[in-house]
């Protein structure tokens, strides 16, 4: 083998045109394509007679944000250095170097325009037979919030603290346009938001009298958190409400300073932490996300419908022909009879068919028990028919009662109902989930359910390609932009490898030439 020289010193390296540089398949000119198919008259027209410095074409900040996101880059810094070192940046955006500070800013303003790409990348794919809706397939996972534990503060506190604030609401103000977003008198600049009210809270349940000079101050900013927080507090309690809580209702509701608009969920390791429950709409052909969104629900049990009429208003179709398939946690009684009442072809298996699959090692376990519809008993694992016994309307569900007189001499008794003569079983389900049910035990249609599996493929992609295993922004809006960009480029990229390899197996000069 030959030593190559070494050409240190050697400074005429670039030629003179960038795109000698770049293969002409990259997925830089797909995202230039794509971003070209946008009308930004309307937006760029605000700047005209605009005086003081340049802004830069909105146009050119919407490519380079997607670029940077196809490459895994979520840092508005380290998006800013690349227009500086890397030649397919410099490319998309002309030589400009725009600031990080300008790519954070131009995110928090325009994250709506990447809604409208999406729907772009969606087009595109339908066009490129990547998407037929013949399958749909929907699923959510909790995902951590940027929001500290440490900065929660419990509704009682937000509301006497507001209290408070309002009562001496006029030397507030006062202190305002005296100090601005600074500081309060007597009180350390660096406490926090949590910490004064924490102080106030504490000063207004002691018996000392609090002199001016100790008086806490509250900036603007910090009592809009505050009424946000309180905002949140309310919706809570309506969500609880809606649903039907069972909860007490002196229960204690807390919320994060650092971003209200995140919940309490237990994630799959099993850890409550402040999160967002994101829910993915994916068309199963080839794994493209049709639709993102980000619920504050912890659970799947109230999207299914959300999820599938929004659905119809994008794409404008009522999707009669689709198989809708989802996993058992959108399996409830409401969900399943929206599903019939729309004509839906719901593909969704009960909780004891989920756990059933699952849990063959628990010989005894009520998913082990069978259902018969038709003649209204339950068959156990010994063969033995446990007949209806009696209905009972708990909170707000109806349940049906089923058990036998046979268990007492039964051989596996002791396995199956050791401290009682007869084994219960409890039946929560409508009529319609018990419809579903019998569907659901088809082989054809277990087959046809395997495909969900695709739906898992984009959540794959925001954790392991994005990172995305913590919002990075705050506030309930700006994470739905930052989830409809992630969308935006797994479908690029998803598009991009697809006609790429069309282009490579069947053309002698491969480029994306489909827009
Ligand atoms: S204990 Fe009762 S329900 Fe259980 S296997 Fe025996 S007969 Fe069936």
């Amino acid at each position: 083998m030959v030593l190559h020289e070494d050409k240190l010193g050697q400074t005429l390296l670039i030629p003179t045109n960038l795109l000698d540089l770049i293969p002409n398949n990259h997925a830089c000119f797909f995202v230039q394509k794509l971003v070209d198919e946008v009308d930004f008259d309307e937006i760029h027209a605000e700047f005209i007679g605009n005086a003081g410095m340049k802004a830069y074409s909105r146009r050119m900040l919407t490519r380079l944000v997607i670029m940077a996101s196809i490459d895994g880059i979520r840092s508005s810094r380290k998006t800013a250095k690349l227009t500086e070192e890397n030649v397919v940046y410099m490319y998309l955006c002309g030589g400009d170097s725009p600031s990080y500070r300008t790519i954070i800013n131009f995110k928090n303003e325009y994250g709506h325009l990447l809604e409208e790409i999406l729907a772009l990348t969606i087009g595109v794919a339908r066009e490129a037979n990547m998407v037929n809706l013949n399958e749909i397939g929907f699923d959510g996972t909790i995902v951590k919030a940027n929001a500290s534990s440490s900065s929660v503060v419990s509704e009682n506190d937000l509301k006497l603290a507001r209290e408070i604030i309002n009562e001496g609401k006029k030397a507030d103000i006062e202190e305002d346009e005296k100090y601005g977003d600074e500081r309060g008198d007597g009180v350390p600049k660096d406490l926090t938001l949590k910490e004064k009210i924490k102080k106030l809270v504490k000063k207004s349940t002691s018996e000392d009298e609090t002199s001016d000079d100790e008086k806490i101050h509250f900036s603007n900013k910090e009592i809009d958190k505050i009424d946000n927080a309180l905002e949140e507090v309310e919706k809570i309690k309506n969500n609880e409400e809606m649903k039907g809580s069972t909860e007490k209702e002196d229960k204690e509701i807390n919320v994060s300073l650092s971003d209200p608009s995140a919940r309490w969920m237990k994630n799959k390791k099993g850890k409550i932490e402040q999160s967002f429950n994101v829910q993915n709409t994916v068309d199963l052909k080839e794994g493209i996300i049709l639709r993102t969104d980000v619920v504050q629900d912890q659970t799947d049990h109230y999207q299914l419908k959300p999820q599938i009429e929004g659905l119809k208003e994008n794409l404008n179709e009522d999707l009669k022909n689709s198989k809708i398939l989802a996993d058992n946690g959108f399996n409830t009684g409401e969900s399943i009879e929206y599903l019939h009442e729309s004509g839906l072809d719901g593909f969704i298996p009960s909780r004891a068919q989920a756990s059933k699959d699952k849990s063959n090692t628990r010989p005894f376990s009520k998913a082990n028990f069978q259902y018969n519809i038709d003649k209204n008993h339950y068959i156990c694992p010994n063969n033995k028919i446990l007949p209806y016994q009696n209905t009972y309307k708990d909170k707000r569900k109806e349940k049906k009662v089923y058990y036998t007189n046979e268990c007492k001499n039964c051989q596996y008794k002791n396995e199956c109902t050791p401290k009682s003569n007869y084994r219960i079983i409890t039946h929560y389900s409508t009529d319609f989930q018990d419809l579903m049910h019998q569907k659901m035990e088809q082989k054809e249609n277990k087959e046809i359910y395997k495909r969900r599996m695709i739906v898992e493929r984009p959540f794959a992609y925001m954790k392991h390609v994005q990172n995305f295993n913590q919002t990075s922004t705050r506030g309930i809006w700006k994470i739905q932009d930052e989830l409809n960009l992630m969308a935006v480029t797994h479908n690029i990229t998803r598009i991009h490898n697809h006609l790429t390899n069309i282009d490579h197996d069947h053309l002698e000069n491969p480029q994306i030439t489909t827009i």
